[in-house]
């Protein structure tokens, strides 16, 4: 879905848009990388751990927040913990 939106940004020279969907896409394969790691480990889906969310992108970073988001460069301490 994200692709074929993508394309359609270029064509119609929305940078904007553009440099969103690329945020969308980055963002998804984190989670995506996150989901997979449970998938794979059921063991460590019953273990508590807290998450750190960061607040302009959602990118989410396990156990602790990074010195910026890789994403975005938020700084890690405006990172949201979930528990
Ligand atoms: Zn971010």
């Amino acid at each position: 879905m994200y692709p074929k939106m993508l394309e359609v940004a270029k064509s119609e020279g929305n940078k904007e848009a553009e440099r969103s969907f690329h945020h969308a896409n980055e963002v998804e394969k984190i989670h995506a990388q996150l989901y997979q790691k449970l998938l794979d480990n059921p063991g460590a889906s019953r273990e508590t751990y807290a998450y750190y969310v960061c607040p302009v992108c959602g990118y989410t970073s396990e156990k602790e927040p990074p010195d910026s988001c890789p994403v975005c460069g938020t700084k890690g301490k405006m990172f949201k913990k979930m528990d």
